[in-house]
């Protein structure tokens, strides 16, 4: 069974696509812990769990993680436990970097990486989500350019422009697969 890895810039669409993903049955998420603050929509134990710092540490002292990363300031961490334990392929939206520990620890994993038409049509779509500061925003874009780099080393490269679009495109991908699920 593979599973399914959704990375991309932030704001760029991936928990959009994820949900639809996930509401149409095709494959179940991936709940990985951080210390980031929840956003006022985000659901504890449905979009992450949400543990404090020094409880994170003692889950990484426990070796309950199969890949950990700070991100702009944060802890998320993937626990091996949810991934021995699946029944149906999970969904990660993970960084890249996320996405290269999985495929070292021998995760079997299709990979797609979202891409934003522009750097300008990403940054209005982080100021409407309005989850962001203007300077977390500044980040964000600025990391964005770096991680468009990395593109190619995923499976697929889906932009994202009509969301209905790249949805079906997305959603195409994973269910032509022959190794899926
Ligand atoms: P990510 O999970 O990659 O950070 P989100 O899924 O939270 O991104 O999307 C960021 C914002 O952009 C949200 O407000 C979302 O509704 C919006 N969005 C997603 N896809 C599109 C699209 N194709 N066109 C316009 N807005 C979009
Ligand atoms: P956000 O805080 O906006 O939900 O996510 C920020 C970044 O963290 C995104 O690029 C997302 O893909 C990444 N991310 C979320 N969970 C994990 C995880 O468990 N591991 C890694 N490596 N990255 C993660």
């Amino acid at each position: 069974m593979k599973h399914i890895v959704l990375s991309g810039p932030s704001g760029v669409g991936k928990s959009t696509i994820a949900d639809r993903l996930i509401r149409e049955g095709i494959c179940e998420r991936n709940i990985s812990c951080t210390t980031r603050p929840r956003r006022v929509k985000e659901v504890r134990g449905v979009d992450y769990d949400f543990v404090s710092d020094s409880e994170f540490h003692e889950m990484v002292k426990r070796g309950e993680f199969v890949e950990v990363k700070e991100i702009f300031g944060h802890l998320y961490g993937t626990k091996l436990k949810r991934i021995q334990e699946a029944k149906k392929p999970l969904l990660f939206v993970v960084d890249v970097d996320g996405m290269l520990s999985l495929k070292n620890a021998h995760i079997p994993i299709l990979t797609l990486f979202i891409l934003p038409p522009s750097l300008d049509v990403l940054k209005t779509r982080l100021m409407r989500r309005g989850s962001n500061t203007m300077e977390e925003i500044d980040r964000r874009i600025e990391r964005a350019s770096y991680e468009m780099t990395k593109k190619d080393l995923y499976d697929k490269q889906v932009i994202n422009d009509d969301l209905d679009v790249c949805y079906n495109k997305v959603k195409g991908f994973i269910e032509s697969n022959e190794e899926f699920p």
